[in-house]
C-alpha cells in the first residue's frame, strides 16, 4: 500500500470535496429529502425537533444573534452539557459566519475564563447552573457582550435562549464565506506540548471530514433513520463532528444525553434500536464487563465505533464476543477535524486503528532523522489531507512545530503500518495525557503546581490505568523546609481544575526533575521509571 517513498494512501477511491461549501450548507444539504424525520431528541425531557423544525430554529436563533450585534467572524463560546439548545446554537452561529468555540461544562471559572480570553469570545451560551461561573469569569474577562442561558430560564442580566427562538428569523442571512480561510469551529487542544490552544477548523476542513467518512461507501455511510446516541460530549470534536454533524447530514436521529448514565444509555440503545454506537475505550470496558448490560436487548447494534484513546485488543475481543458486532476503530485528533484513519466497515482488523480515509496520506517517520519508514517499523505518525487544521489560533510557533512546510501534520503519536496499509498506534511521543479520552495538558497542571508556595519544581505524566487509560501523576520537588503532603497537593489541584485533570495517579516527591540542557522536562525518563516499576511487580 505504501509507494516508493513510503507514503501510504487510502486503499479506496477518493471522494469529491467541494472547494467552497459552508459547513452549515453541507450539514443541512439533504434536509429536503427528510424534512419531517426527527433530527434531535433530548432523551431526558423527551423534546424533539424534526429536520425542518431544526433548520427553522437555527434561522431564528441566527437572526436573533444578528439583531444582538453578532457579526461574521465573532466568537461564541458554548459552555454546557449536550442538549438540543447546544446543537441549535452551534449551527446558528456557524450559519451566520461566526465561530463556535466549545468548552467542557465541567471547567472551573479560571478554565473557562482562559478559553474565553484566548478565543476572544464576545458571546457565551450556557446552562443555568453554569451562569454564576460565567459571571465570575466575566469579572476578569470584560469583553463578554451577552450571556445566553439555556433551559427556558430568564435571568435579568442574561438573554434567554427561548427569546432567541421566538425571533421571526427575518434577519437571518447566509454570508459569503471563503471556506478555506474562514473558521467555523474553535475547539481547544494542547497538541504536542504546552497549554490548550484554539484549533482553527475551517468550513473546508469540516466539510472535508464529513465527506471523507460519510460520502465513501467503504466507511461510515449513515442512513436516513439511523440513530446516534450522543452521550459523548459535543464540546469535543468527536461528539461534535462524527456524532452530531455526521448524523444530521444524512438524516439520522441524534439523541442527546447530558452525561453518561449506564441505565439511561443502555435503555436508549434498546429503545431506538441503535445500529451503531460511538464510544470511547472506558465505555468499551463497561460494555465488556458490566453485568447490567445483559439486562438490555442490544441486538440491534451491528457496529461499535471506538476512538479518542488507545483500545486494547482484549477489550475489542470481549465486546465483539459479548455483543456480536463489529468493532471499528477510528484515529485522529482535534487538529484533524478529527479523523485521519478509520476501519473500513467490511474489512476492519482487530487492533488496527484503520486505514487512511479517502483523500488522506499518511507516513511514519523516524523520530531522529525524519525519514519515512517502511511497513512494521515504529515512528511518528504524520498526516496530510484536507482535514488538517488551518493552525493554532494566534500561535504561529506551535502551528509551525506541528504542520511542516510540506503540509504534513506531525501527530506526536507513535505507530506503524502493515503491508496492507493498516495502521497501529502503539505509544505517544507527545506529553498529552488522556483520561477517559479527555485531554489533560501536563504543562497546565505543572503551571498550577508551581503557584503553590511549598513547591519548587514539578513534572506531570500519565500513568497507565485499566479503566481510564491514563491517570495524571505529579513528581514534586518541595522547597527546603516545606512539609506539604501528597494528599494536600492533590487537594490543592482538585480545587482548581475540572474533575478529569485531578491528580488521580498520585504525587511522588523527588530530589529533582530530570531535564534536558535546555531545561525541557524529560518526561520519557519519568515514564520509564513507572514502566520499570510496573514490570518488576
Ligand atoms: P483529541 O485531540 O482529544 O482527539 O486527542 C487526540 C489524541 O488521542 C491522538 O493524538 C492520540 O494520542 C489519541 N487517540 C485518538 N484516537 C486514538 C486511537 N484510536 N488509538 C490510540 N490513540 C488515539
Amino acid at each position: 500500500m505504501a509507494d516508493t517513498n513510503n507514503i501510504v494512501r487510502c486503499p479506496y477511491p477518493d471522494v469529491r470535496i467541494p472547494e467552497n461549501q459552508s459547513f452549515y450548507g453541507r450539514v443541512f444539504q439533504r434536509v429536503k429529502e427528510f424534512p419531517t424525520k426527527i433530527a434531535l431528541v433530548d432523551e431526558i425531557s423527551g423534546t424533539s425537533f424534526t429536520y425542518i423544525e431544526l433548520v427553522n430554529a437555527t434561522e431564528c436563533v441566527g437572526s436573533a444573534l444578528i439583531k444582538l450585534g453578532f457579526k461574521k467572524g465573532d466568537v461564541l463560546c458554548l459552555y454546557s452539557p449536550n442538549s438540543i439548545e447546544w446543537a441549535i446554537t452551534y449551527f446558528a452561529v456557524i450559519a451566520i459566519g461566526g465561530i463556535a468555540t466549545t468548552a467542557n461544562p465541567l471547567y472551573t471559572t479560571d478554565e473557562i475564563q482562559y478559553q474565553l480570553k484566548d478565543a476572544n469570545a464576545t458571546y457565551i451560551a450556557t446552562s443555568i447552573e453554569l451562569v454564576s461561573k460565567v459571571k465570575q469569569a466575566a469579572t476578569k474577562y470584560t469583553k463578554l457582550k451577552k450571556i445566553i442561558v439555556f433551559g427556558g430560564k430568564t435571568l435579568f442580566d442574561c438573554t434567554s435562549f427561548n427569546t432567541l427562538m421566538g425571533d421571526k428569523g427575518d434577519a437571518f442571512k447566509l454570508p459569503t464565506i471563503n471556506a478555506k480561510e474562514d473558521i467555523a469551529a474553535l475547539p481547544y487542544s494542547s497538541g504536542s506540548t504546552g497549554l490548550p490552544k484554539g484549533v482553527m477548523l475551517t468550513h473546508f476542513n469540516l466539510v472535508a471530514n464529513i465527506q471523507q467518512l460519510n460520502a465513501s461507501p467503504y466507511f461510515l455511510s449513515t442512513h436516513i433513520g439511523d440513530c446516534h446516541i450522543a452521550v459523548l460530549p459535543f464540546f469535543h470534536i468527536y461528539g461534535q463532528i462524527l456524532i452530531l454533524a455526521g448524523g444530521l447530514c444524512d438524516g439520522a436521529t441524534v439523541v442527546t444525553m447530558p452525561r453518561f448514565d449506564p441505565k439511561q444509555y443502555l435503555s436508549a440503545i434498546q429503545k431506538y434500536k441503535a445500529i451503531r454506537l460511538f464510544i470511547v475505550p472506558p465505555m468499551m470496558l463497561f460494555l465488556a464487563k458490566d453485568p447490567i448490560v445483559d439486562k438490555y436487548d442490544l441486538s440491534s447494534v451491528k457496529d461499535i465505533i471506538c476512538g479518542a484513546a488507545p483500545l486494547s485488543k482484549e477489550l475489542q475481543v470481549d465486546v465483539m464476543t459479548r455483543l456480536k458486532c463489529n468493532i471499528l476503530q477510528g484515529y485522529g485528533m482535534t487538529e484533524l477535524s478529527p479523523v485521519s484513519h478509520f476501519s473500513p466497515t467490511k474489512e476492519w482488523r482487530i487492533d488496527a486503528v484503520g486505514v487512511c480515509i479517502p483523500n488522506t496520506k499518511s507516513k511514519i517517520i523516524n523520530m531522529d532523522t525524519g525519514v519515512a519508514l517502511g511497513p512494521h517499523m515504529d515512528g511518528e505518525v504524520c498526516v496530510r489531507g484536507p482535514q488538517v487544521m488551518k493552525g493554532y489560533l494566534n500561535n504561529y510557533e506551535a502551528t509551525a512545530n506541528t504542520i511542516d512546510k510540506d503540509g504534513w501534520l506531525h501527530t506526536g503519536d507513535i505507530g506503524h503500518y502493515d503491508h496492507d496499509g493498516y495502521f497501529f498506534v502503539v505509544d505517544r511521543l507527545k506529553e498529552l495525557i488522556k483520561y477517559k479520552g479527555f485531554q489533560v495538558a501536563p504543562a497546565e497542571l505543572e503551571g498550577l503546581l508551581l503557584t503553590h508556595p511549598d513547591i519548587a519544581d514539578s513534572a506531570v505524566i500519565g500513568v497507565p490505568d485499566i479503566v481510564a487509560g491514563e491517570l495524571p501523576k505529579a513528581f514534586i520537588v518541595k522547597k527546603p523546609g516545606a512539609t506539604i503532603t501528597g494528599a494536600q497537593i492533590c487537594q490543592f489541584v482538585e480545587e482548581l481544575v475540572a474533575p478529569h485533570k485531578k491528580l488521580r495517579g498520585g504525587v511522588e516527591f523527588c530530589q529533582e526533575i530530570p531535564k534536558s540542557p535546555s531545561g525541557k522536562i524529560l518526561r520519557r525518563v519519568l515514564r520509564q521509571i513507572i514502566k520499570d516499576r510496573l514490570k518488576s511487580k
